[in-house]
């Protein structure tokens, strides 16, 4: 049985230069910076102490939908794709690659998607939430997605800072206490994202497209009964979904266990989930191999299950995007 995590993070200049936690880390935590950066030695020692085989990279939050200089995002995307191919063209049996895409421009996001993963050979793409305030329910990524249902390739919906005006409402009084990061903020920013896309009937028109979600699904599993339950209670009281928002996150969502190796909220989502819809996941470096790789191990539940959350339901994923060994 392969161990395959995918929600794995690199920095990498000038793509990432002037990133907050990166800075935050050069000086705070050298060792944190040194492995966020490294692609080699660093991190292949740390994924061989946890047993992990193989690790999907993606550039770390915000990764360039921060840049308000659009050119330069787009830019720096296509340079870190290609820097990205070469990493796992290196190393093919250990890392596989998320592409950064500039979602400043809806086009040049979906034309970069589809370059990543045609002719650079990433198996899809991560995207750090919304960008600068719009979200991917926009009308104008549709196009995006049809691309990636079209080449079967998963879209990975990253956390990243809540919106500007949630910061404002919700968070401004307990940022020094980071209220609106790891410990709260971004699973409800990122769950919010993910209800945004099914409300907006975006799975109706694009039934086959495949999304991921991390954190042991961002706190949705829990409450898709309520989700359901009180589904299209607005006020029209008109059903605009042809399914419940439920049946969705079940059928076009993944989840991963990054950063959440907590054995009631894991019994929770592969309750909800299925255990075809749950893959392992570290969020490295931010997280500890180690302990996700234990958690994994360690938790009660059916061997077969186990090998799914492993490697087989990240292998059926991404097809021959992976090297064939990890089945
Ligand atoms: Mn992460």
């Amino acid at each position: 049985m392969s161990l395959i995590a995918l929600e794995e993070h690199y920095a990498w200049d000038p793509a990432s230069d002037g990133n907050v936690v990166a800075t935050w880390l050069r000086s705070n935590n050298p060792l944190g910076y040194d492995r966020l950066y490294d692609r080699g030695p660093l991190r292949l020692e740390q994924m061989d102490a946890a047993g992990i085989d193989f690790q999907i990279l993606s550039l770390f939050d915000p990764g360039v939908q921060d840049r308000t200089d659009v050119a330069q995002a787009i830019e720096h995307a296509r340079l870190a794709n290609d820097n990205l191919a070469e990493t796992v063209r290196d190393n093919p049996s250990r890392f596989g690659g998320f592409a950064t895409l500039a979602t400043q421009d809806p086009d040049a996001a979906a034309a970069e998607f589809e370059r990543a993963v045609t002719d650079l050979g990433l198996v899809g793409a991560l995207i750090n939430g919304h960008c600068q305030g719009r979200y991917l329910d926009d009308p104008a990524y549709e196009g995006l997605f049809e691309r990636a249902e079209a080449l079967g390739a998963p879209i990975y919906l990253h956390p990243t800072t809540p919106h500007k005006a949630v910061m404002e409402a919700w968070f401004a009084p307990y940022v020094n206490d980071g209220m609106h990061l790891a410990s709260w903020g971004f699973s409800v920013e990122t769950g919010t994202h993910v209800l945004r896309l099914i409300y907006s009937g975006l799975f109706d028109k694009f039934p086959g497209l495949q999304m991921i979600i991390g954190h042991l699904g961002e706190m949705l599993p829990f409450n898709a009964y309520r989700a359901d339950r009180y589904y299209g209670l607005g006020g029209d009281g008109v059903k605009r979904l042809k399914r419940l928002p439920s049946e969705y996150l079940r059928d076009n969502f993944h989840v991963t266990t990054s950063g959440n190796f907590n054995p009631p909220a894991f019994a929770c989502t592969l309750e909800v989930m299925g255990a075809d819809r749950v893959m392992f996941s570290v969020d490295y470096p931010m997280d500890n191999n180690v302990d996700g790789a234990r958690f994994l191990a360690d938790f009660p539940m059916e061997e077969s299950t186990r090998r799914k959350v492993s490697s087989e339901n990240a292998v059926r994923l991404f097809g021959d995007r992976i090297p064939a060994a990890l089945a």
